[in-house]
């Protein structure tokens, strides 16, 4: 059977071809971004209220929203001193019996509701002591026209959605714009998800769940139960974003798949992975040989490696990354390594020195200028550096490779997509790995890097030491002389790290004196350093350098040190104002220590006035040290935009879905997806235009194409 055609020009129609739709509505519902009949079918409502006519006046009880049709037996303004806006005060009644009215200040009634006319009340009954009775206050007001009678509205007599009141839209004025355009569509049998995975899923059809989102049919549900998984146009809506998702993964995948890869490894039949260990200054951990055969195996296919290594903080991602980055070394190529600091680039390059000695790797970075710049960038163009790390520098146009085979990229969501693309467009097809800073959980590494073969690294190194968490009230005098001078008399170091305010560079460097100038009056004999994000990458690199080798023992800082930053000796480190860092930020500070086999501790100073919210969330750090758990539970408190920046990485966000509460529905709509896309393959196009299913992502999402060019 023949799917339902595309209904291509009733989706993309303006809204501003709708008779209820004027030019300055057209203007408001514009700035609220909405310009089509699509983009307006997704603007959902926040929540429901149940207008249905079920009661008369008699059986009104106190407490609970209700409506009911009635008559107006009496209205007037009454003024009273001490109140600045009229008292509007009216009795209503039916055939059981009648309630006072009252509302503040909204004047219009009185014309609007003449004695003896009908209407729809809604709201709040309440007991007034004052006239030992129940009242009706500031209910919602639909007149019912005498000529049509108590007609089924928008308004009254159904479930009725609430939307969100933006750019001067009212809930009612949207309302009726939503239902004009349901209208115009109904019956529309067409539906972007193929039949074949509506049908395995159980979902119900597309417009009829579009429908009953905005307008619920009669049911028996709570209203907030609407908003919540079990709500069949819900859950289908739910299924149908993740599913497009996924969807668009799978497309990406192909396209990788479809694309020739550039080198071939050297010493075939070898096992690279051994050989790599025997040169390793440690025996690799069980996860990290995975990873390495993972990504061998990645090197022998016909297409580019496109591979994320998912690793808790110290789990060894950088041996990982060196790894591979030898394999496209000896196959002839140039390899990057992205970070997305300089004091992080300045160290990866140091350590990758000393993995790769054969070729020794270049920094480029902001701070290397004039001269120096051009030889190191011909030096690049021509071949002759072939590791090349460095921070967003590497991306810039005038960067120019030979042969660029691998990318490896750490902190892969600190870079946008238009910066991904930049780096990716330098060689032909590279091979791309893409590490985390911090665990992430599952379902979001699936919807946000569902393209990307996953390797996970879930074991850490032997010799790591246990950092204890602790949450401290406060970091006075005491605090300092009974817990951390101790530490440095064993000449440990500590860290002390401040929160940035982004609105306020000058207050934060300012607040970062405060508390250097403090701790080196507290302890004389030992040197406190100072590292902010204001400083020039010099005095930076300077200070670093002193507190690796031990020169320094206190080092103050903003979260310029967040990521990766590797000393032995750190065994202590305060976080003061904790609560304004997410959870995965203090879990990646919280791996800068217990790295040199000496057990550490982590404090957590809060800020004044934190929350019981605050309190909860540093709780979790104190109880759980596994980077995966403190993930979903941040992803849980914050959201997924929040959570890892998201917004930026110009993927499509969710309008109903709910990574934490629907995580379930996203596993099973990535496994529909690859079987369907498997399904049509070789028929892929004709699958398309048959369903839709391609056109409609592009017009519901808008990026759909920058992201695809991308790998
Ligand atoms: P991350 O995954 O956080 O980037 P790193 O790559 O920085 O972790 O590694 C953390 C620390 O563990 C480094 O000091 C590194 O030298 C050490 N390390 C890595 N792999 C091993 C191993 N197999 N055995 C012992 N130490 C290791
Ligand atoms: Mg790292």
């Amino acid at each position: 059977m023949a799917s339902p055609p595309f209904p291509r020009l009733k989706l993309t129609a303006p809204l501003s071809s709708f008779p209820s739709i004027g030019p300055r509505r057209q203007a408001r519902l514009e700035r609220r971004g909405l310009s089509t009949v699509l983009d307006l079918l997704y603007c959902f409502p926040y929540r429901y209220e149940d207008r249905r006519i079920r009661l008369v006046v008699s059986e009104l009880t106190e407490g609970a929203e209700q409506g009911f049709v009635a008559t107006v037996r009496s209205i007037r303004k009454k003024i009273v001193p001490k109140i600045k806006a009229p008292i509007i005060e009216a009795t209503v009644y039916d055939r059981s019996g009648e309630i006072p009215v009252v509302w503040f200040g909204q004047e219009y009634l009185l014309k609007h509701l003449p004695e003896g006319s009908q209407a729809f009340f809604f709201g709040k009954v309440e007991y007034s002591s004052y006239s030992r009775g129940l009242v009706l206050r500031s209910p919602v007001v639909e007149p019912i026209d005498p000529e049509q009678g108590l007609r089924r509205s928008y308004h009254i007599g159904r479930i009725v959605p609430v939307y969100r009141e933006e750019a001067g839209l009212s809930t009612g004025v949207f309302r009726r714009i939503v239902g004009d355009v349901l209208r115009a569509l109904w019956g529309e049998a067409f539906d972007p998800l193929p039949e074949s995975v509506c049908r395995e899923a159980h979902l119900m059809g597309w417009f009829p769940a579009i429908v009953e989102m905005h307008f619920p049919r009669e049911t028996e549900r709570p209203m907030e139960e609407l908003l919540l998984p079990g709500y069949p146009p819900r859950d289908r809506i739910v299924f149908e974003e993740f599913f497009l998702l996924e969807y668009l993964m799978m497309l990406r995948r192909q396209g990788v798949h479809h694309s020739g890869r550039m080198w071939v490894p050297a010493e075939e039949g070898h096992d690279p992975v051994a050989a790599f260990e025997r040169q390793a200054p440690f025996p690799l951990t069980g996860a990290q040989q995975r990873a390495c055969r993972e990504i061998a195996r990645d090197f022998a296919q016909p297409h580019p490696m496109n591979r994320f290594l998912l690793g808790d903080v110290g789990s060894g991602k950088t041996l990982v990354a060196a790894f591979a980055m030898l394999q496209a070394l000896r196959a002839g190529c140039q390899t990057a390594f992205l970070a997305p600091t300089e004091i992080l680039a300045q160290q990866h390059c140091r350590t990758l020195a000393a993995l790769l000695k054969e070729e020794p790797p270049v920094l480029l970075s902001q701070s290397v200028k004039g001269l120096d710049r051009r030889r190191l960038l011909s030096g690049i163009a021509e071949g002759r550096h072939r590791v090349i790390v460095g921070t967003h520098a590497i991306i810039e146009e005038g960067v120019v490779f030979e042969k660029l085979g691998l990318v490896v990229i750490d902190e892969q969501h600190k870079f946008g997509v238009a910066q991904r693309k930049a780096l990716w467009s330098k060689g032909p097809n590279p091979d791309i790995l893409v590490m985390t800073a911090t665990p992430i959980p599952r379902s979001l590494a699936l919807s946000y890097y569902g393209d990307l073969e996953i390797s996970l690294l879930d074991e850490l190194p032997p010799g790591r030491q246990p950092v204890e968490t602790r949450i401290v009230p406060k970091a006075d005098e005491s605090f300092w002389k009974k817990k951390v001078a101790p530490v440095l008399a064993r000449s440990e170091q500590v860290f002390v790290v401040l929160p940035l305010v982004e609105e306020s560079e000058k207050v934060d460097a300012k607040n970062a004196q405060d508390v250097h100038g403090y701790l080196s009056s507290i302890f004389p004999h030992v040197r406190v350093g100072l590292l902010t994000g204001r400083m020039a990458g010099e005095e930076k690199e300077s200070v670093m350098e002193a507190f690796r080798t031990g020169e320094i023992s206190i080092l103050v800082a903003t979260t310029v040190i967040e990521v990766g930053v590797d000393i032995p000796r750190a065994s202590v480190m305060v976080v003061e104002n904790a609560e304004r860092f997410g959870l995965a930020q203090l879990h990646q500070l919280r791996g800068r220590i217990g790295r040199g086999g000496l057990p550490g501790t982590f404090y957590l100073v809060p800020g004044e006035g934190m929350g019981d919210d605050g309190r909860r969330r540093l709780r979790i750090l104190e109880e759980y040290s596994d980077g995966f758990h403190v993930a979903e539970e941040d992803l849980r408190m914050r959201g997924p935009g929040e959570f890892m920046g998201v917004r930026q990485s110009g993927l499509p966000m969710f309008v109903v879905a709910d990574l934490v509460r629907d995580a379930e529905v996203l596993f099973r709509a990535r496994q529909l997806a690859a079987s369907y896309v498997e399904g049509a393959a070789g028929r892929m196009e004709a699958a398309w235009e048959q369903s839709g299913l391609e056109e409609f992502l592009r017009l519901r999402y808008r990026e759909v194409d920058v992201w695809l060019s991308i790998r």
